[in-house]
C-alpha cells in the first residue's frame, strides 16, 4: 500500500478540496515534486545544506537523568540542535530547494506565531529570493520579536486585517497571492496538512528526523525502541519521527495534542476532541462545532495552537496505528521544568507536552525504550514562562 494514494489520500483522509483556480497551482507542485525526487542533484543538494547549513545529523542522546527519575530509558532526537533552533528548518530547507527547481523566485508564506515565518524567511535569504510572510494583525502584535526577526533575515511581513486577523485569513491572503502570482512564486506550506501533493512533501521532508533516530538507536541499543514520543500542532516533526518507523508493528506511536487550560472546550486537540471536517483543502479531524463552524483553539505553547490536524494523522489514528492524548498547559509547563531541571536543556513549550507524557509511559511500562523528538528549543517561550501564573 502507498500512502498517500496517486490521490493524495490516506486511507479516507487527504485529498484536495480546493477551487478549480489552486487545482492548476497543484498539480504543477505535484509532478515538479515527483521530478526532483528522483533527481541526483537535488537529493545531494539538500543533503549539503542539511548537514552544513542545518546542523544534521541531530544526535539522539541519551538522557541519564531523566531516564533515572523516571525510571525508563529517555533518548532525545535533538531537532532543538538545529540553526533556527526548531525542526522547521528540515522542512523549508526541501522546499525552498524545490522553488528553485522550479524556478520560482519569490516565497510567501502564512504565519500565525511566527516560527515558521521565520524558518522561511531564513531559507529565502539564503537563496537570495524574495520573501512575503503573511500574518494577522492581532499576531502581529502578540509576537513583535518574531516579526522583527522576520524583517531582520530582509523577509516583508504583510499584515493581514480581515476577518479574526489571524492565522485563519493570513492562509486566505497567501493563497490569493499564490493563485495570481504563480508564474514566479513558490508558497512554502509549513506542516503536513492543506491540500495534496504538501501532506506528502513534508512529511518526506520530515522524515530525516525518523530515518536518524532508527539508524542511531540501532547503533545504541541494537534494537529498536519501544515507544515514539512527539508533540503534534499540524503533525509535522511527530510524522517526520514516526513515518521510518511505520512498518515496525511493534514500535508504538504516541502523538501528544494541546490541551489547553484542561477544559473540553478550550484546546487544541484536534485528534482527541476534533470530528472530521474539511479545512483548509483537506480532509481530516478538526475542532469544530455543531455546525461545522472552526473553533478558536488555545494552548500555552504558540506552534500548538491551530484547530487542524495533518490527514496522516487522523489515518494512523483511524487505523489504530499511533495513540494520541492530551496534556494541558500546566502539565507542559511540568514538563518543561523536568527537562530543564534534570538535563541542562530548555525544551520548547510544545515538545514539553510530550516530555511530560513520559511519566504516563513510565506508569504503564518499566524500563521501556523511548525516542522523545525534542522538537524545539526553549529560548522563544522564556518570557511566556516567566510571566506564567503572575
Ligand atoms: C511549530 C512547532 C511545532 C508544531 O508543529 P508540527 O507540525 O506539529 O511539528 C512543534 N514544536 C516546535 C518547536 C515548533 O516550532
Amino acid at each position: 500500500m502507498k500512502l498517500p494514494d496517486k490521490k493524495g489520500y490516506f486511507g479516507e483522509f487527504g485529498g484536495k478540496f480546493v477551487p478549480e483556480t489552486l487545482c492548476w497551482c497543484l498539480k504543477e507542485l505535484e509532478n515538479a515534486y515527483f521530478r526532483v525526487k528522483k533527481d541526483k542533484r537535488f537529493v545531494k543538494e539538500i543533503d549539503f545544506y542539511l548537514r552544513e547549513y542545518a546542523g544534521r545529523p541531530t544526535p539522539l542522546y541519551f538522557a541519564k537523568r531523566l531516564s533515572k527519575y523516571l525510571g525508563i530509558k529517555v533518548y532525545l532526537k535533538r531537532e532543538d540542535l538545529l540553526h533556527t533552533g526548531a525542526h522547521k528548518i528540515n522542512n523549508t530547507l526541501g522546499q525552498v530547494l524545490l522553488a528553485k527547481y522550479m524556478d520560482k523566485r519569490r516565497i510567501i508564506a502564512e504565519t500565525g506565531a511566527g516560527q515558521h515565518g521565520v524558518a522561511t524567511a531564513t531559507v529565502a535569504t539564503l537563496f537570495g529570493f524574495k520573501c512575503d510572510i503573511y500574518m494577522g494583525e492581532e499576531d502581529i502584535k502578540r509576537q513583535k520579536m518574531n516579526v522583527f526577526r522576520m524583517k531582520t533575515l530582509g523577509a516583508r511581513v504583510c499584515p493581514v486585517r480581515s476577518g479574526s486577523k489571524t492565522l485563519k485569513d493570513a492562509c486566505n491572503e497567501a493563497i490569493r497571492d499564490w493563485v495570481t502570482n504563480v508564474k514566479d512564486t513558490y508558497y512554502l506550506l509549513g506542516s503536513v496538512v492543506g491540500p495534496h501533493p504538501y501532506p506528502l512533501i513534508v512529511r518526506d521532508f520530515q522524515s530525516v528526523i525518523g530515518r536518524e533516530a532508527k539508524y542511531q538507536i540501532l547503533k545504541k541499543e541494537g534494537r529498536l525502541p519501544d515507544y515514539l514520543v512527539a508533540c503534534v500542532g499540524g503533525g509535522s516533526n511527530a510524522i517526520g519521527l514516526f513515518h521510518p518507523f511505520f512498518k515496525d508493528k511493534k514500535v508504538k506511536f504516541i502523538g501528544v495534542e494541546a490541551g489547553g487550560l484542561g477544559l473540553s472546550s478550550f484546546n487544541a486537540a484536534s485528534l482527541v476532541k476534533g470530528s472530521i471536517g474539511i479545512l483548509h483543502g483537506a480532509k481530516s479531524f478538526v475542532l469544530q462545532d455543531k455546525f461545522g463552524q472552526i473553533e478558536n483553539t488555545h494552548s500555552v505553547a504558540p506552534g500548538l495552537d491551530y484547530p487542524r490536524v495533518g490527514p496522516e494523522h487522523a489515518f494512523y489514528k483511524k487505523i489504530g496505528r499511533a495513540m494520541y492524548a492530551t496534556v494541558n498547559d500546566n502539565q507542559a509547563l511540568e514538563g518543561f521544568k523536568l527537562l530543564s531541571e534534570l538535563e541542562g536543556i530548555i525544551p520548547a513549550l510544545e515538545p514539553a507536552h510530550a516530555i511530560y507524557y513520559l511519566k504516563e509511559i513510565a506508569k504503564r511500562k518499566k524500563n521501556s525504550l523511548v525516542i522523545l523528538c525534542l522538537s524545539g528549543r526553549g529560548d522563544k517561550d522564556l518570557e511566556i514562562v516567566r510571566k506564567w501564573g503572575s
